[in-house]
C-alpha cells in the first residue's frame, strides 16, 4: 500500500476510528492515524491524506489501536493487527549462522537491517498489549544481546496474556548465564523454537554453514531445559538431512526428553534455499516416506510432534491429525484443482515460494 506523502508522515502510527480513541491515544503521546471516509488524518500535525475508495479497504480492515508504519516514500505496512492470529516482532536481518536452506538470501543476512535499539523500543511501545500471539524472529534475535532480554522483560509486564514464540538458533544459550537470564525475563506464556539440522556436528554444521554451531545449539537446548523454559525443536527436512531424520528423532528422545514439542517442517524454496536448489530440494512427495518413522519414534518417546507446511494430500491419512495449518496467511497458495478437494478446509495449502515445484505432486482428495 502506498499513500501520497510529501515526507511529513514518517514512522509508527496507531489507528483510531473514533474521536474518543483518537484523544485517548494522543493523551498518552502516541502518533495517530485517524481513518475517516476516503481520507486519513495523521496526528499530531493534522496532515490530511485523501485515499481512493479502492484503497480504503486496507485501512477499513484495521481495528482501533492496530499499528501501521509509514515511510517518507508513502509506503505503508501493517505492523500489529489485533484480529490476526499471529503478529511478528522482527528484530534484525542479521544472523550468526547462514543455513543453506534458509528462505532469506545470504545478501540480506549480511547487508540487511541491523539491530537498532531505538526502533525496537518504539515497536514494542506501540505493540497492543492484548495480541493473542506474537512471533519474535529475525535473523537471530539474540544478536541484540542484553537489549533482547530488556525487551522481553518489558513485554512480560506489558503483555501478560500474550503467547510468545521466539525463533532462535539457540547458540547464545551455550553461554553461561544466558538461559538463566531468559528464565528471569521471559513473559509468562513463552516458548523458544530452535532448529536442529542433524544428529552429528558434521551434518548440522554443514547445513548451518557454521563450524561449532551444533555443539553450541546442543548445549544451549540443555541449558534452557534445565531452566524449565519451554523449548520447541524444529527440523527442516531437506535433501541433505532427509536420510537422518530418524536419527535426529532418536537423539531428541534420548538427549532432550523434556522438550515441549518437535515440529518437522517442509522447506520454503526462497532465498538461500532457491539458490542452493540442486543441493537441498527434496520433492514433497518423498517427504513423508522419510518422516514417518521419525514421527513414530517421537510419539513412542511421549514427545508432542507436529508436521508443518505439508499439504494433506502428500501425507498418509492416519497422520493428518498432526499436520498443522502453519503457513502465514499471506504466503498460502492452493492450486485450481484444490477446488474439488474434500479436505481443502483442513489443508494448510503450500508456500507461494514453493508452488512452482508442486503442480505434478498435488492430488485432490475425493473420497469421504
Ligand atoms: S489437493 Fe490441494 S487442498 Fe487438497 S490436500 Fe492437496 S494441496 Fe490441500
Amino acid at each position: 500500500m502506498r499513500i501520497c506523502n510529501d515526507g511529513n508522515i514518517d514512522g509508527l502510527y496507531k489507528i483510531a476510528k473514533t474521536q474518543k480513541c483518537q484523544d485517548t491515544l494522543l493523551a498518552i503521546n502516541y502518533r495517530v492515524c485517524f481513518v475517516g471516509e476516503n481520507r486519513l488524518i495523521f496526528l499530531p500535525g493534522e496532515i490530511e491524506v485523501k485515499i481512493a475508495s479502492e484503497d480504503m479497504d486496507f485501512f477499513s480492515s484495521l481495528c482501533e489501536c492496530d499499528v501501521i508504519e509509514v515511510a517518507s516514500t508513502g509506503q505503508v505496512w501493517k505492523r500489529f493487527e489485533k484480529k490476526a492470529g499471529d503478529n511478528t516482532l522482527y528484530i534484525t536481518d542479521k544472523c550468526n549462522s547462514n543455513c543453506i536452506m534458509c528462505p532469506m538470501p545470504e545478501t540480506v543476512r549480511k547487508n540487511g537491517l541491523e539491530v537498532i535499539p531505538e526502533r525496537l523500543w518504539e515497536l514494542v511501545s506501540y505493540m497492543p498489549s492484548d495480541l493473542p500471539h506474537v512471533t519474535i524472529t529475525g535473523g537471530e534475535p539474540f544478536l541484540a544481546k542484553d537489549e533482547m532480554f530488556n525487551i522481553l522483560d518489558y513485554l512480560k509486564r506489558k503483555c501478560v496474556s500474550t503467547e510468545f514464540l521466539l525463533l532462535s538458533n539457540g547458540r547464545a544459550f551455550s553461554i553461561e548465564g544466558y538461559a538463566e537470564k531468559l528464565k528471569n525475563t521471559a513473559p509468562a506464556r513463552f516458548c523458544i523454537g530452535i532448529p536442529i539440522h542433524g544428529n552429528t556436528a558434521s551434518l548440522h554444521d554443514s547445513i548451518s554453514q557454521t563450524d561449532g554451531s551444533f555443539n553450541q545449539t546442543y548445549i544451549g537446548i540443555k541449558n534452557l531445559i534445565k531452566q524449565d523454559i519451554d523449548v520447541e525443536i524444529r527440523i527442516v527436512v531437506s535433501k541433505l538431512n532427509a536420510a537422518h531424520i530418524t536419527d535426529i528423532a532418536k537423539m531428541i528422545v534420548t538427549d532432550f526428553p523434556k522438550v515441549s514439542s518437535v515440529k518437522i517442517m517442509a522447506m520454503e524454496m526462497l532465498g538461500n534455499a532457491a539458490v542452493n536448489q540442486n543441493k537441498v530440494w527434496l520433492p514433497y512427495d518423498e517427504f513423508f516416506d522419510y518422516v514417518k518413522d521419525a514421527v513414530d519414534i517421537l510419539v513412542e518417546g511421549l514427545i508432542d510432534v507436529a508436521i508443518y507446511n505439508m499439504p494433506l494430500c502428500l501425507v498418509d491419512e492416519s497422520y493428518w491429525f498432526i499436520c498443522k495449518q502453519s503457513i502465514s496467511d499471506y504466503k498460502i497458495r492452493y492450486f485450481d484443482k484444490c477446488d474439488i478437494c474434500k479436505v481443502k478446509d483442513a489443508c494448510g495449502g503450500v508456500f507461494s515460494g514453493t508452488y512452482r515445484f508442486l503442480e505434478e505432486s498435488i492430488n485432490p482428495i475425493n473420497h469421504d
